[in-house]
């Protein structure tokens, strides 16, 4: 119903800027700019939770790009999805470089809790990785949304948790659903998500996946079966850990 009336009133309604609230634009281009015109980045959050992959982010989770991630992901402001897929798709590009010989990426989206997903109408990771796929796809990158992660127990909302506490809210809260560890084994898996906090939530989901693929230690580099230990990527990271790693590739 909601999602019904969104798309009615976009139609008939005037449109403001997702990002700052300028009229006549879902997206103006200032805050377009604020979304793509940073150099995708390795981050690194401090404390760094065991087993987080390689994570790039996309631009520094404040003004602009806050307020369109909000948008879209809280506000069901769905046609912004596709600004968040391509800044999405340039943190993917920046983290596997040239891959080449391991068959496609599959973008692999951390699930949000199902009551949230309930409540907003939509999995907003999802939804921008699918927007991402298809933009490293127009510029002839071989990849696809591979959605095999969910949540097996319910978790208690992460906001207001500090770094422990939400690793101990997610320990094992996630699993590869029956038959997606073969799905996984088709090219090489980059776990996304729209905003890197703590780290709880990709080192969760990176131990799900290895565990679905039989491995349990966190050691990089590619092993017999290709899996290199873990790659992420986000359009976010808090301000400070987008500027600590300006020249840490
Ligand atoms: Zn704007």
């Amino acid at each position: 119903m909601r999602g019904w009336w969104r798309e009615i009133s976009g139609l008939v309604l005037p449109v403001s800027c997702g990002g700052c609230g300028k009229p006549r634009a879902e997206l103006c281009e200032e805050c377009r700019a604020a979304l793509h015109g940073g150099v995708p980045r390795r981050v690194r959050p401090d404390p760094e939770p065991a087993g987080l992959p390689v994570v790039h982010a996309a631009a520094a989770y404040e003004n602009a790009v806050r307020a369109v991630l909000l948008a879209h992901k809280e506000r069901g402001e769905l046609g912004l999805a596709g600004a968040l897929g391509k800044a999405l798709a340039g943190a993917v590009r920046a983290g596997t470089g040239q891959a080449g010989g391991a068959g496609p990426l599959l973008l692999v989206p951390v699930p949000s809790a199902r009551r949230a997903v309930a409540a907003r109408g939509h999995d907003p990771a999802r939804r921008i990785a699918l927007a991402a796929a298809g933009e490293l796809r127009r510029g002839g990158v071989r990849a696809q949304v591979v959605a095999v992660l969910r949540q097996r127990r319910a978790v208690a909302d992460q906001a207001g948790l500090g770094a422990r506490e939400r690793q101990v809210n997610l320990a094992g809260a996630l699993e590869v659903v029956a038959g997606g560890e073969r799905l996984l084994a088709a090219g090489r898996v980059v776990l996304v998500d729209d905003l890197l906090t703590t780290g709880a939530s990709l080192a969760e989901a990176a131990r799900a996946v290895r565990a679905a693929r039989g491995h349990t230690s966190t050691a990089t580099g590619y092993d017999a079966t290709g899996y290199d230990g873990g790659q992420a990527a986000v359009v976010a990271v808090s301000p400070s850990a987008f500027e600590i790693n300006r020249n840490c590739q």
